[in-house]
């Protein structure tokens, strides 16, 4: 691509909305097109409204996100100073299954830790609305084909409507092209890329992982543990736990902070 002038992006996480905002910055015309409600990806917030009428908000995919390359400082300095991400200064630590003790304890901003504000998916939320960037949501693509005469990306929806003509297109999740990967928990099916046979190799390699994440909520703040975010040790089931309600920017659940989530 000399000088695109129109590109796809397909997917709205981080890796799509920040390709598609560095795009557009280039006055390239960008078209973001999303299966899911809105962007975020596997940085996206959950509402869930509980009978009493409170909503209660989980980041449910990335608690949050380190920095450690100037470049991506310099971004996230920019985000910072929009109000759309913030420092977590709590006290991180570790848990051990076999002692049933806390260890490790990290001094706060040894490690500066980010989250989005008032979610993880305000940064994408704000990079997929920038001048020069379209958002579908709601669109899964089903299909992209090269049309050699045209020298031009055609994309289908998953009912094989056409989504438009692109200089380029950029597939924003690996799990997009991944023949792995077959829809689990309702996911789109992957891409078909069958008229990219090079690209339909390259992506046969591109290993998945699941995993699971539990959204809790506590009527009273746990005081047990004095961490608001930990790594287990000795489990090979549970990976990390984190207190959501204690990130900076989160809506106050209750006046008394009796809600933790
Ligand atoms: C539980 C969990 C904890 C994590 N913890 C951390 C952490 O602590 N620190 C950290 O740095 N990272 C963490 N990560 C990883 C991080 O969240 C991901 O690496 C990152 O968000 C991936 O961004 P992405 O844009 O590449 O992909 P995604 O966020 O997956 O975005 C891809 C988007 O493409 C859309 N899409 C897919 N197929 C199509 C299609 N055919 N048509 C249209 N749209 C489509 C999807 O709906 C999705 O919105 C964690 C992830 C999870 C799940």
């Amino acid at each position: 691509m000399a000088n695109p002038s129109r590109v796809a992006v397909i997917g709205s996480g981080i890796s799509g909305a920040v390709c598609a905002s560095l795009l557009a910055g280039k006055g390239v015309s960008v078209t973001v097109f999303e299966s899911g409600r809105g962007a975020g990806g596997r940085m996206s917030q959950r509402r869930e409204t509980m009978e009493d009428g409170k909503e209660l908000f989980f980041d449910h995919g990335a608690p949050y996100f380190t920095v450690n390359h100037h470049e991506v400082m310099s971004l996230v300095g920019s985000w910072e100073a929009q109000g759309l991400v913030a420092e977590w200064k709590e006290i991180f630590g570790s848990f051990d299954r076999n002692t049933g003790k806390f260890l490790d304890f990290e001094k706060e901003g040894l490690t500066k830790k980010y989250v989005g504000v008032p979610g993880m998916n305000s940064i994408c939320k704000a990079l997929c609305r920038e001048p020069g960037v379209e958002t579908k949501f709601g669109v899964t693509v089903g299909k992209i084909n090269w049309l050699q005469d045209r020298s031009l990306w055609s994309l289908t929806g998953l009912d094989r409507e056409d989504l438009g003509q692109f200089d380029g297109v950029v597939a924003s999740d690996k799990n997009i092209t991944s023949p792995r990967f077959t829809g689990v928990t309702g996911r789109p099916q992957p891409l078909d890329i069958s008229s990219s046979p090079e690209l339909a190799v390259m992506s046969q390699d591109i290993p998945v992982r699941s995993c699971f994440v539990l959204m809790l909520v506590f009527r009273e703040p746990l005081l047990s543990i004095p961490v608001k975010g930990f790594s287990f040790k000795n489990s090979e089931v549970l990976s990390w736990a984190f207190c959501d309600s204690s990130k900076p920017g989160r809506p106050c659940l209750s006046p008394d902070s009796r809600v933790c989530s």
